[in-house]
């Protein structure tokens, strides 16, 4: 594991200055920073950056600081998902053409704006977990050189229940992305006919997260059954277009939906995280109007993103007021055990 030499940033919250993200979209989606030295020291919302010109993507030119100002400005729309929910954190401390590896626990020197949580793993074993709730939790992470976020479906505050449903749609490389998205669609209906309402997120990579927000959490054994016997249902009515287990095999010429996203431990992308891909893809909410005319999961870039938040365009803006959640009779319609 390559760990960044760079100390993390001080930690003094109390005398943070006030966040005003929505000062910044215009500079970051310029990708302009402030010096030209590779160790440039930056500071957004009171977060130390260093290497803040480090150039993370290119076309358009994203640094360091540039990313950290993103996720000062999306934390709005960002946070009301993953706040609070442990995050598993994507790390690239030479940026994304090098070495990156994945963190859930907390290790040595991380800073308080990054918080911990201990959560009893399968084995019986206690590990400090990490959750933010902040624009300065996204930050001190982008300091220590994360550019993606990756959730739970749960909160630290109710681990044993999931607040919402993720179908992840995998398409084998030989299916089109018309294909995916007629399968999305389909998969609202469905979940329509059995009474959830969903939202289409194109992951920024090949796939597109058919979401279910459940404004009353299910406990994880009951969203694991529904997701799985959905999933297997669907696959059984379509074997030429689907398949729900994970067997790359089997998977030629179809759409895996991958609905293991649903247990507890298990990890989405968070909407609104940067893929550490090239350009710089961000997994973005979508209406499912728009998704209609997109013509790839990953053509969102920063520089979109925050011309988009710009306009107060809020794709999943109604979702805030849904009431929902999963009930026996769904699971009956599924045929789930629980
Ligand atoms: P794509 O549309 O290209 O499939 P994706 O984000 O859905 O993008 P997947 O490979 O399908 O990527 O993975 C689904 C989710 O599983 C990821 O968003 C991530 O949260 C989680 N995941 C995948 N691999 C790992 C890993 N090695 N460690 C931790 N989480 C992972
Ligand atoms: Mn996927």
């Amino acid at each position: 594991m390559t760990l960044e030499s760079e100390k993390p940033a001080s930690t003094k919250s109390a005398e943070k200055k006030a966040a005003k993200p929505s000062s910044k979209p215009a500079t970051a989606a310029a990708g302009k920073t402030s010096g030209k030295k590779t160790d440039a020291e930056g500071d957004v919302l009171g977060i130390r950056i260093s290497h803040a010109d480090r150039l993370l993507f290119s076309d358009p030119d994203i640094t360091k600081i540039d990313l950290a100002r993103y996720y000062g400005v999306v934390a709005v729309r960002l946070l009301p998902f993953a706040a609070r929910h442990p995050v598993s954190i994507l790390r690239c401390p030479q940026g994304p053409d090098h070495q990156c590896f994945y963190q859930k626990h907390a290790s040595d020197g991380f800073p308080d704006e990054i918080h911990q949580v201990p959560i009893e793993e399968t084995d019986g074993d206690v590990a400090n977990y990490l959750f933010v709730d902040d624009a300065e939790g996204l930050i001190a992470a982008v300091q220590m050189g994360t550019i993606e976020f990756h959730i739970w479906g749960s909160t630290v505050d109710r681990l044993d229940a999931a607040d919402r449903l993720v179908f992840d749609l995998d398409p084998d490389p030989s299916v089109t992305f018309e294909t995916v998205k007629t399968a999305a669609v389909d998969l609202r209906d469905t979940l329509d006919n059995i009474g959830l309402k969903s939202l289409a997120m194109v992951s920024g990579g090949k796939g597109i997260h058919v979401i279910v927000p459940l404004s009353k959490s299910a406990v994880w054994e009951d969203a694991k059954a529904f997701a799985k016997a959905l999933s297997v249902k669907i696959a059984d009515e379509d074997p030429d277009h689907y398949i729900a287990t994970m067997s790359k095999a089997k998977r030629t010429g179809r759409i895996f939906i991958d609905w293991l996203r649903n247990e507890r431990g298990a990890t989405a992308v968070t909407p609104y995280s940067v893929r550490a891909r090239k350009g710089g893809p961000v997994a973005t909410p979508v209406s499912w109007e728009e998704l209609n005319d997109l013509g790839v999961a990953n053509s969102f870039r920063i520089p979109d993103i925050l011309a988009r938040l710009e306009s107060g365009t809020d794709p999943w803006a109604e979702a805030k007021d849904w009431k929902q959640s999963l009930t026996k009779a769904m699971l009956k319609a599924v045929g789930a055990e629980s």
